[in-house]
């Protein structure tokens, strides 16, 4: 089976194909400029590669309800040019084929449950934490969406005592996203977070608020797995500290084995590692087809 993954993200596009075991034959990857020039540029890499069915993996806000007459489109986005835009037209217009589309974080949780951390479980949240933060759930062996889709990255977190700075997020300050994705760490340490000592402060800031983001998500959501992607969490010596965090602010709570004893196998990196996000748009093309 050949199937082509497109991983869009607003800073790069990585497109690929793959087959029905996730594995990944082939890949490409450009800089994401205006819609027209990289969505033709998806659409070339395409042409000779014979795949069944597309699945695309998006950076938002997306609109996916199959009802709307947006469906398929880059919404409210900030970035120039790719507000309303028709993003699943303009390769449905190419190539007649089935296609899986969902938000990029959505498409990481559900590769991450079909062949990654989460492998054999009907459910996983997997946030990713680089330029912006954004979640996505799988539950009950499926893909949330819902009113519009989680937005999990913009959820508010109480501030830690020694944090002063004032919040990064447009829309809301100091939301989780605006204290906490890679440009706040840079903004309020004027330092870039791949710069900074495993030893700086600035992680245990960091680890106070990604650790009360799963703590809300496991309360409200019981995941079974609960996987942290994205450029800020290649810094490995966050995830015990953000496990930390978790045990604390739970405080014994939510009594089970994952959180309790065996909280290093149930907070993980993605095992996919940074393949997460085009093996998922694979998932979201091989599912399509079904
Ligand atoms: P994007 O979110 O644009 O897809 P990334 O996930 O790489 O890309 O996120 C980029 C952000 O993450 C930047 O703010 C950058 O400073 C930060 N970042 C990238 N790599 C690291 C690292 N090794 N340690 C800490 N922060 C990092
Ligand atoms: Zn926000």
């Amino acid at each position: 089976m050949r199937i082509g993954a497109i991983e869009a993200g607003g800073t790069k596009f990585i497109c690929g194909v793959g087959n029905e075991h996730g594995e990944i034959t082939d890949k490409i990857s450009f800089p994401t400029e205006t819609p027209e020039t990289t969505v033709q540029r998806a659409i070339d890499y395409f042409r000779d590669k014979r795949v069944e069915a597309i699945g695309i993996g998006s950076f938002g806000p997306i609109d996916i309800d199959r009802d709307s007459s947006r469906y398929g489109y880059v919404t409210t986005t900030p970035k120039p040019g790719w507000s309303n835009f028709n993003f699943l037209g303009a390769m449905k217009e190419a190539y007649d084929v089935p296609y899986g589309w969902d938000t990029d974080v959505n498409a990481a949780a559900f590769g991450e449950a079909a062949w990654g951390a989460a492998k054999g479980l009907d459910s996983c949240a997997y946030f990713t934490i680089g330029t912006g933060i954004g979640l996505g759930v799988f539950a009950e062996g499926a893909l949330i969406h819902g009113l519009v889709h989680p937005e999990g990255g913009h959820v508010y977190v109480r501030r830690h005592a020694e944090d002063t700075f004032e919040g990064a997020c447009p829309f809301h300050g100091d939301c989780l996203e605006g204290l906490a994705a890679g440009p706040a760490i840079e903004k309020r340490w004027r330092t870039k977070g791949q710069e900074l000592a495993p030893d700086h402060p600035a992680w245990r800031i960091e680890a106070h608020y990604i650790g009360q983001a799963v703590v809300n998500t496991i309360l409200m959501l019981s995941p079974k797995k609960v996987i942290l992607g994205g450029g800020v969490m290649k810094q490995a010596h966050l995830f015990p500290m953000v496990r930390q965090e978790v045990q604390k602010g739970l405080n014994g709570y939510v009594k089970t084995e994952a959180l309790l004893t065996d909280i290093d196998h149930y907070i993980v990196p993605p095992g996919l590692g940074d393949n997460a996000g085009l093996c998922g748009a694979l998932a979201l093309g091989l599912a399509a087809m079904k």
